[in-house]
């Protein structure tokens, strides 16, 4: 069997030799979650929450060691791969509420009774990407768990360690064979067989537009069903009545969290012209300030770009010429580093305002009033979050509902609330995560009429 070696991406070595799935090995593991559908639906939905509370707490339990796990293999700095493993947590303890209230309607007809139920979709084929590799595996398996459907998660190549791990998770804590399971591979070979198996009624996928593109029209062979979350190209908008202070400081964390490889990084900053250049030197030492450096400490807030191939990417859109206004540090040695940068003034079709980076850079530029930075942050295919920095309540709400994106933040740069939707608008994604409603994404409402004449 082939293998893909797994690499630290801030020492550059080896931290494991994880098998790739093969095409036959991708029918298999859907042949054995078939045979767990029928068990696994019928499982009374007391019960099903209770195994979900289980699988909860053994995760609960385990926390520090898929913290270190994501640390090594992802190069995130270890508070932050603590946070993303709570959330996994947070997810399913959510989500097991949801198998006690997964109520249908009754409906006033005339000659009989109309009741609706919410049927499990089927089996459910995850294709995870590698900038959250536990985050958005748990996004997608609580609620099609928690719906009653079996689960095959497909982890990026990259970042498969935390997903074979929570796997073996849910079979500690009594979920039954064939429930959940994680197959490492290729998305070209295990991702593809997901897409194009009859059996698998659902996929769920993260990742770039143009791969989502191409699993989006193999899904329309069958009509499956899909959900799909993207790329984004964020706008942080800052005008002049906002706590410029709060806003230049929270600037860096918005877009160099996890390095920039995020989909909901803020990486267009907009400006209002009266304070750019107020604006830009706070924003300087704030930049400078970024601690970049080994993921292991707790101290650090950055750490590496996830591989060489990503780095070089991320390098072509900072060319010799560009206009780098300041930047911050990387540590020297081994790893995949690449320093936090800011691009001011750039032209309007300077790809590293146009396109996502999804690493460290971020794009600063005026604008003259609301109507101005509305129409520059609409101006993408994109439209998955933003924020909004200003005092004046009115003009929150009014930029809030103008800009066409799925989550937004006013005076915060928070995107992600396992209580709130999230998913994005135009070429960012298709559906909702997360949030009361995502059980409506892995259940198929069925209607039943009962005559009583
Ligand atoms: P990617 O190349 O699109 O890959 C995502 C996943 O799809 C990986 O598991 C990949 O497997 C698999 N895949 C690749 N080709 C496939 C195919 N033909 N059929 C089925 N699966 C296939 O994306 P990425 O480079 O990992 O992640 C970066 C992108 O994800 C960015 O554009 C980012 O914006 C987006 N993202 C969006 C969100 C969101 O919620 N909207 C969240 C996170 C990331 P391999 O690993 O084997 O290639
Ligand atoms: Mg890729």
């Amino acid at each position: 069997m082939s293998t893909f070696t797994v690499v630290n991406p801030a020492t550059e070595e080896t931290v494991a030799a994880v098998p790739s799935c093969s095409a036959e090995q991708a029918d298999e593991a859907v042949a054995r979650a078939a045979a767990a559908q029928a068990a696994w639906r019928s499982v009374g939905p007391g019960d099903r929450a209770a195994l979900l509370r289980r699988f909860a707490e053994v995760v609960d339990t385990h926390l520090e060691e898929l913290a270190q796990l994501e640390v090594a293999c992802s190069g995130h700095p270890v508070g932050q791969a603590r946070w993303e493993a709570g959330n996994v947590r947070d997810v399913l303890r959510y989500y097991s509420a949801a198998p006690e209230r997964l109520t249908g309607q009754q409906i006033p007809v005339p000659g009989g009774l109309d009741v609706t139920f919410k049927e499990p979709v089927g089996i459910v084929g995850l294709i995870v990407p590698w900038n959250f590799p536990m985050p958005i595996l748990g996004w997608g398996l609580a609620p099609a768990l928690a719906a009653g459907n079996p689960v095959i998660a497909k982890p990026a190549e990259r970042t498969p360690l935390t997903a074979i791990r929570i796997g073996e998770l849910a079979l500690e804590a009594g979920l039954p064979e064939g429930v959940f399971q994680v197959l490492p591979g290729k998305g070209s070979v295990v991702g593809q067989r997901l897409v194009d198996h009859e059996a698998v009624r659902k996929i769920v996928f993260t990742g770039s537009t143009e791969v989502g593109r191409h699993i989006m029209a193999g899904c329309a062979r069958q009509v499956k069903r899909l959900t799909l979350e993207l790329g984004g190209k964020s706008a942080n908008i800052v005008f002049a009545d906002a706590n410029l202070e709060r806003a230049a400081a929270t600037a860096p964390s918005a877009v160099f969290d996890i390095a920039g490889q995020d989909c909901c990084a803020r990486s267009r900053i907009l400006v209002q012209r009266s304070v750019f250049d107020r604006f830009m030197e706070l924003l300087e030492p704030a930049v400078r300030g970024v601690a970049v450096g080994d993921p292991r400490d707790s101290a650090t807030e950055m750490g590496p770009l996830i591989s060489a191939e990503h780095r070089a990417r991320v390098a072509s859109y900072v060319p010799d010429q560009a206009p780098v206004a300041f930047r911050g540090t990387t540590p020297a040695g081994p790893g995949f580093w690449f320093p936090p940068t800011v691009l001011a003034p750039v032209a309007a079709d300077d790809p590293a305002f146009t396109e996502e980076v999804f690493g460290p850079v971020v794009t600063v530029v005026p604008v003259e009033d609301e109507a101005e930075a509305i129409a520059i942050a609409n101006d993408t295919p994109y439209g998955l979050s933003g924020s909004i920095w200003t005092e004046n309540l009115g003009r929150a709400l009014r930029v809030a509902r103008a800009v066409e994106t799925g989550n937004l933040s006013v005076n915060s740069h928070a995107s992600v609330r396992y209580w709130t939707p999230f998913g994005g608008f135009k070429q960012s994604g298709l559906g909702r995560e997360l949030g009361p409603d995502a059980l409506d994404a892995f259940t198929e409402v069925k209607n039943v009429f009962i005559a009583t004449d």
